[in-house]
């Protein structure tokens, strides 16, 4: 509460409920990010969302946007705000392994769903009644917050032929396709967005995964290595999260409640269908103005990585409660849909490409 700035009369905009007599409460809060300032797809999602808040709450409730380092580090972000320093954030959950090692899984799962089936399992399948669960010790409300699509594999400096490559290789990997990724024998390390290219650059790492086309061709990455690599294994569909500090949440009108609830919503999907069209552009543009060359990871590799990930979920279940519990809903909602998918979303991309040939 103690960010939350009460504007009665002396309120410049002066904002009166029907009867034109009282005037209302307007909010000042301020949201962290874990991404650069504006940055394509991940950080125009907040300052898309706060303008649409804005809009809607006819300026009662207005929120300033803070970039990666501006206000707080992006992996203090969930202590920002659960805190207060802050009355929301946006970031990935996987950023949180350290505190809650079940949070990744509302990130992305190697080799588990899509963007479309997250947020089915989000908002249809139980999977935001775990979250909200998960994260209420922290009085943090959490929210989908945007999803990037299938992912690219990265960027690597010399070539990848067999899974015996990722022995000793030194890769930007977060969540739990880094943990696959040291049980195949790499080293994982954790780097925010902005640590990136220069890491790269001075071979402090020697290959990283970001998201895509897209913001890949944004950071330069392009110029740091030399394959990229497809396709994104250790993150089919990334979910980003807005956390809300409960306490501030709670103090607000219904109304203004709701509008967030709805404004987050938007933006959820609003990402998704940018990322759907910008990363195909600046695949062109990265394969025809910077000459980079896209390759598949090869199967063996493909197989010591799925192996390998079905190892690291079923020894992070058996020893905690709380990721199983996680888990078993998304692999049994996973199945389900997979099932499904087989014949529909699978059945029409495969006829789709066998009668474009
Ligand atoms: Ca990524």
């Amino acid at each position: 509460m103690a960010f939350v700035s009460l504007f009665l009369f002396a309120c410049g905009e002066k904002k009166t409920d029907i009867q034109g007599s009282v005037p209302q409460q307007t909010y000042e809060w301020k949201l962290v990010t874990a991404w650069p300032k504006n940055f394509p797809g991940l950080g125009r999602a907040p300052e898309t969302f706060a303008k649409n808040v804005e809009r809607m709450s006819n300026g009662r409730l207005k929120i300033k946007v803070y970039g990666e380092g501006e206000l707080v580090p992006g992996f203090e972000v969930f202590d920002a705000v659960s805190g207060g320093t802050a009355q929301m954030g946006h970031a990935a959950a996987y950023y949180w392994k350290g505190k809650i090692p079940a949070a990744q899984m509302f990130t992305a799962i190697p080799f588990g769903m899509n963007a479309q089936e997250m947020n089915g399992w989000f908002h249809y399948g139980g999977g935001i009644e775990l979250w909200r669960e998960m994260y209420e010790p922290f009085g943090l409300i959490p929210f989908a917050g945007g999803n990037t699509g299938v992912q690219l594999a990265g960027w690597f400096k010399k070539e990848i032929n067999s899974l015996d490559d990722m022995k000793g290789l030194k890769m930007r990997m977060p969540g739990l396709g880094g943990e696959v990724l040291k049980k195949v024998g790499g080293i994982p390390v954790a780097l925010t967005g902005g640590d990136l290219f220069t890491s790269l650059q001075s071979g402090a790492i020697d290959a990283t995964e970001w998201v895509g086309p897209y913001n890949d061709l944004a950071f330069g990455l392009y110029k740091a290595a030399d394959y990229y690599y497809y396709s994104g294994w250790h993150e089919p569909g990334a979910a980003l999260e807005f956390i809300v500090n409960k306490a501030s949440y709670e103090a607000l009108p219904e109304d203004l409640q709701v509008i967030i609830e709805v404004a987050t919503r938007a933006a959820n999907q609003d990402m998704l269908d940018e990322y759907t069209a910008r990363n195909n552009e600046a695949m062109q543009t990265l394969m025809n103005k910077h000459h980079v060359v896209m390759r598949p990871l090869p199967a063996d590799v493909m197989q010591g990585l799925h192996k390998a990930s079905i190892e690291v979920m079923e020894e992070h279940a058996a020893t905690d409660p709380l990721f199983n519990k996680v888990y078993q809903s998304y692999k049994k909602f996973q199945a389900k849909v997979t099932e499904y998918h087989q014949i529909s979303e699978f059945e029409y991309y495969k006829n789709r490409s066998m009668v474009s040939q």
